[in-house]
């Protein structure tokens, strides 16, 4: 065969139908022609794919065709190259994404991916048996290109539930995915009318040619999928327009493919965090047993293989009623994709999630498309984290933020002692044993968790961009974590989120940042320091008490921790500069003074940090510390 047989036309051709999928239009004009499909295929050029000897329609046709065949096949079948162009998925990839990374790309690689096409076509046999037209009457409905598509999994203009199995062989009756990847079965067996199933026989000899199911598909057939109840079903048709909505919006104007992102991120949180998900949504109960047979039948399949199968258990279920549950379930976890709301509930998914499995949750945290808002709600579960190169956590990746979201410069070095009462408290009260030492860590620690949730950094760089050297940082976390359980963990955690919310309300947000870097170099000048102590004894009237004081006046304005300040350790190197270590005792001592001049000087640099605090906030800083 060459491809000049492509070039001459068919005798007879058809209009595709709206919708039609490609493997539908080459069944229907099979049987107009009274030719296999294999034949059309040939007669078309669509079939110069061999495999295993036997001409096969590979399944990533459903996608596109690659330029040379398409035009072959728009002469042969008398279509235009945009009516070619239509019969693929391709047309929707701008608008569902993960079309794009499927089927011929650009390059001539051929690339598959579960959630972007089905090779096995679901079907609704009232569509099927098509709307009374006499072409129509005649070789049947068209089948849809959407039902390729693992988003779709009901009719909305029959109101049902897709069919995928044929009732009589029980087998789906078009295309399989595998190593024989095929979008038509037995395409040179006898020219069926394209509603038959086209699977053998099941008792069918196996020399060929081989006797085919032939079991009609279109109208009353005995269904496989469950009958659901009014309520639910109205769910998913809903939920099904409201996905056609997307799919038919125009890329440029309208369309927000990260929905689909989203949708499939959840989805397959849902898959590794299951059954926790079911406490939190309100699926009807028919469709939570259809999802949670299938969830148990491939994580039984992934257990029985020696390495499991990653990517198995992470695609979308083929049982319409499963598939159906699992996108309803998604789709209101997302919850119009709020923050607040994403915080709520991801959180609890993904620790779930990465208990049960932990690597696939690392990278789908890591690598899979999808929001920053919501790659940071699963993410948050990580907070305190060491970074651990392996997994990639979420923790350990920097991510590009959304503007309303606090941000790394509203975090001070140790969290203010008024949000620690309120906040971090309840987590200081559940370890056994408390000092000075167990405050500042938890203070620390929570500092370096905001850090994270505002910038979604690792440990190690929140601690950098903090100033606080990375080993003390380590200590802080480790130290508490090794005291505590995960649910007192969760404690803190919890804690850190309610400050993060707290900022996010706030009127006016401090930027810590820009103090620090601001009174990096700063004493307090010669005029103020004389004002504060004019009436003192000689005693506090010296240099060393001057260096003193400002280390107390920068914690204050900073809410920086003094045995980090500047003047006690270089910033750089994070050694102690000469004298920090007994100027750091000065200050231990001057601020636990109660009676005396120390305390009235105290009083005095108090004020006097208010001041300061507003000069550096009027300060305009034109690089970020
Ligand atoms: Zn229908
Ligand atoms: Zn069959």
């Amino acid at each position: 065969m060459t491809r000049d047989i492509g070039r001459r036309p068919l005798p007879r051709s058809l209009v595709p139908l709206p919708d039609e999928s490609l493997a539908g239009y080459v069944l229907r004009l099979a049987h107009r022609l009274d030719r296999s499909p294999g034949r059309i295929a040939e007669l078309t050029t669509l079939g110069n794919y061999r495999q295993d000897r036997v001409l096969a329609l590979p399944a990533h046709l459903v996608v596109g065709l690659r330029p040379s065949v398409a035009a072959n096949f728009a002469a042969a079948a008398r279509l235009t190259t945009v009516e070619v162009a239509g019969l693929g998925l391709r047309r929707y990839s701008q608008v569902y994404p993960p079309l794009a990374g499927a089927g011929v790309q650009g390059d001539g690689r051929v690339l598959y991916n579960a959630w972007a096409f089905t090779a096995a076509s679901r079907f609704c046999p009232n569509c099927l048996g098509g709307d009374g037209d006499r072409l129509q009457q005649a070789h049947g409905g068209p089948w849809r290109q959407q039902w390729h598509l693992p988003i779709t999994f009901a009719c909305v203009r029959h109101e049902r539930l897709l069919e995928y199995l044929c009732p009589h062989c029980r087998r789906p009756p078009s295309g399989r995915l595998g190593v024989k990847t095929s979008l038509l079965l037995h395409i040179h067996c006898e020219a069926l009318h394209p509603t038959q199933c086209r699977n053998h026989a099941l008792d069918a000899p196996l020399r060929r040619p081989r006797l085919l199911c032939g079991e009609h598909l279109a109208g009353e057939v005995n269904s496989v999928t469950p009958i659901l109840d009014a309520e639910a079903l109205a769910r998913c048709v809903a939920l099904q327009a409201r996905i056609q909505q997307r799919l038919r919006m125009s890329p440029e104007i309208e369309s927000d493919p990260s929905y689909f992102h989203d949708l499939i991120a959840v989805a397959q949180l849902i898959i590794m965090s299951w059954p926790v998900p079911t406490r939190m949504v309100s699926t009807p109960a028919s469709m939570v047993e259809a999802l949670d047979t299938h969830i148990q039948d491939v994580r039984r399949k992934a257990q029985s293989l020696s390495n499991g199968r990653p990517r198995e258990l992470l695609e979308p279920p083929t049982h319409p009623a499963a598939c159906a549950a699992l996108l309803l379930q998604a789709d209101e976890l997302l919850a119009g994709r709020q923050p607040s709301r994403l915080r709520e509930v991801m959180p609890l998914l993904a620790e779930a999630a990465s208990v049960e499995e932990r690597a696939r949750f690392g990278k789908l945290v890591n690598h899979q498309p999808m929001t920053d808002q919501l790659r940071l709600a699963m993410g948050l579960q990580h907070l305190g984290s060491r970074v651990d190169s392996r997994l990639r956590m979420a923790a350990t990746q920097p991510i590009s933020l959304p503007g309303a979201w606090i941000s790394e410069s509203q975090v001070p070095q140790l969290i203010p002692l008024e949000w620690y009462q309120r906040h971090l408290r309840p987590f200081t009260d559940t370890l056994a044993t408390v000092t000075r030492d167990t405050v500042r860590h938890v203070r620390r620690a929570g500092a370096l968790m905001l850090a994270q949730l505002a910038s979604g950094n690792s440990v190690k760089e929140c601690a950098e961009a903090l100033r606080i050297p990375p080993g003390r940082a380590d200590t802080s976390i480790r130290t508490l974590k090794s005291r505590s359980s995960s649910r007192d963990w969760q404690i803190l955690q919890a804690g850190v989120q309610a400050i993060a919310q707290e900022i996010e309300r706030a009127q006016n947000r401090v930027n810590y940042a820009q103090r620090r870097q601001i009174l990096a170099l700063w004493t307090i000048p010669d005029g103020a320091w004389e004002q504060m102590t004019y009436d003192m004894s000689p005693r506090i009237c010296t240099q060393r008490q001057r260096k003193i004081s400002t280390i107390v006046v920068w914690a204050r304005v900073t809410e920086g921790d003094y045995l980090l300040s500047p003047l006690v350790r270089d910033e750089v190197c994070g050694r102690y500069q000469p004298q920090g270590k007994p100027i750091s005792k000065g200050v231990a001592a001057f601020v636990s003074a109660r009676t005396g001049e120390r305390s009235i000087l105290g009083e005095r640099l108090g004020r006097y940090a208010e001041r300061i605090a507003q000069w550096c906030d009027e300060q305009c800083v034109t690089s970020s510390a």
